[in-house]
């Protein structure tokens, strides 16, 4: 399948070729005609699938023709976060190079002046956190009467942030007849709850790969007692120094964790940042320019403020604190190997959490392989979860074999999927004719 057979037009292919995609993954090879035929779509398919492009792309097409009025967005956009509300913004410039667009940010943090200005000029694009939104919303300061494409992204990571009241009353703005778009990287029952809520008899598609976690991703995990965690990471990240154009990012469960980290980090000789909820939008950003420039190495994150951070050929993703939800791991992890890039991820387990260890090894369904190369391993907190595992393989030996799947044996997704093709699934409740 090639981007030209999408129905998309020649400015729109030609920004694309410029990029230099050459084939359209699963959740765009299914969405981006859907979109252009004006349905609505609720897209699952994992973190790095190109969820943004494939409904960016379309509506760039739909917005070819007619103006905005002021005041009055044709389109609207929410986004959980900052950051991806800014990365949504450099995809609509990227693609849609080739065409006029007015677009317009609205971000928390950020001066608001400038963009009421662009506003009232009116705009084609208008992408907004939710909590900015409503307030400019309740305020009259914008109308969204005129919006005819709605897009929830990232449905999963709002959920989880608590923007959901925020969701609906925004929505409770929008005209009755529009194109909602809805795409999330996991599916649950609040999400087909807040679905019902949004789209109109939407094209499900879920893009499920065989296993919930990257395979290209080199996956490890070292076991340490706490002691020892700060010391391993920093014989990790001096042996990797040497690596052309190494980057790390650092996962920490706290905001004041991350920050002491990456403070600690460039006391020892590693190029260190931290980025998290608590920091400015400019310093976020900031941070996350000088990793994309590659000034720092080392990244440290909190998940909230690392969500859908793009960054080409990030090398090693660090789990310096596991998660509280084993999904967050796959999230996680799922930010290096970006497309068609290698990666490696590092996840350290010491006593103390050797449950959640535990918890992603049962959700991911495979054993994590020991981090063999260091000085700090601990016998003892392996040996914990020797114990957890054998457990494990136990009640997993007692459980009825899963039946097979039927795969879409038309569908080459290698590129991001590695040797296996995913399974791809559309549904409909009521047929179209
Ligand atoms: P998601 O929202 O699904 O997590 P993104 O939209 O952020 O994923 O895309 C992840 C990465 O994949 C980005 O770096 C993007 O540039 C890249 N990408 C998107 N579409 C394609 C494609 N068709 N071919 C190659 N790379 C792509
Ligand atoms: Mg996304």
């Amino acid at each position: 399948m090639k981007f030209s057979d999408l129905g998309l037009n020649e400015n729109t292919l030609k920004a694309v070729a410029d990029v230099g995609y050459t084939e359209p993954t699963p959740i765009q090879e299914k969405a981006i005609p859907e979109i252009l035929k004006r349905n609505d779509v609720m897209g699952i398919a994992q973190t790095g699938t190109g969820k943004t492009a494939a409904f960016t792309l379309p509506m760039i097409d739909i917005l070819a023709n007619g103006r905005a009025k002021a005041l009055m967005p044709r389109t609207l956009i929410l986004s959980p976060t900052r950051e991806l509300a800014t990365q949504i913004a450099e995809c609509f410039q990227k693609y849609g190079k080739y065409q006029k667009l007015s677009m317009a940010l609205l971000i928390g943090g950020e001066s608001m002046v400038e963009q009421q200005k662009i506003l009232s000029r009116g705009v084609d694009v208008l992408i907004a956190t939710p909590g900015r939104m409503l307030d400019l919303c309740e305020r009259g300061r914008i109308l969204l009467r005129d919006v005819r494409v709605f897009v929830l992204d990232e449905a999963d990571r709002m959920l989880d942030m608590g923007f959901l009241p925020d969701i609906r009353r925004i929505c409770s703005h929008l005209p009755n007849k529009r194109q909602s778009l809805l795409f999330s990287a996991t599916l649950s029952p609040e999400i087909e709850h807040l679905a019902r809520a949004i789209v109109n008899n939407p094209l499900k598609i879920t893009i499920s790969p065989d296993k919930p976690t990257v395979e290209k991703i080199d996956q490890k995990a070292a076991m340490l007692e706490s002691t020892n965690k700060y010391n391993f990471l920093l014989e990790l990240l001096n042996s990797k120094a040497d690596t052309k154009d190494f980057l790390a990012l650092v996962f920490c469960r706290t905001k004041h964790g991350a920050s002491k980290l990456a403070k600690r980090l460039n006391k020892d000789g590693i190029k260190a940042d931290a980025i998290h909820g608590d920091k400015t939008q400019s310093a976020r950003q900031k941070a996350l320019d000088k990793f994309k420039n590659r000034a720092i190495t080392a990244l440290v994150a909190t998940d909230i403020a690392a969500r859908g951070i793009d960054v080409k050929n990030m090398n090693l993703v660090v789990n310096y604190d596991l998660p509280d939800e084993p999904e967050t791991y796959v999230h996680r992890i799922g930010r290096t190997a970006r497309a068609e890039a290698d990666g490696e991820a590092v996840s350290i387990c010491t006593r103390d959490n050797v449950k959640d260890f535990y918890a992603v090894e049962k959700f991911i369904r495979q054993n994590i392989p020991l981090y063999k190369d260091t000085q700090y391993h601990s016998e003892s907190v392996f040996e914990d979860v020797q114990k957890m595992r054998a457990l494990r393989a136990k009640a997993d030996a007692k459980r009825q074999p899963q039946p097979k799947r039927v795969k879409d044996k038309d569908f080459s997704a290698e590129s991001l999927y590695g040797e296996r093709r995913p399974t791809v699934f559309l549904e409909r409740e009521q047929p179209k004719n």
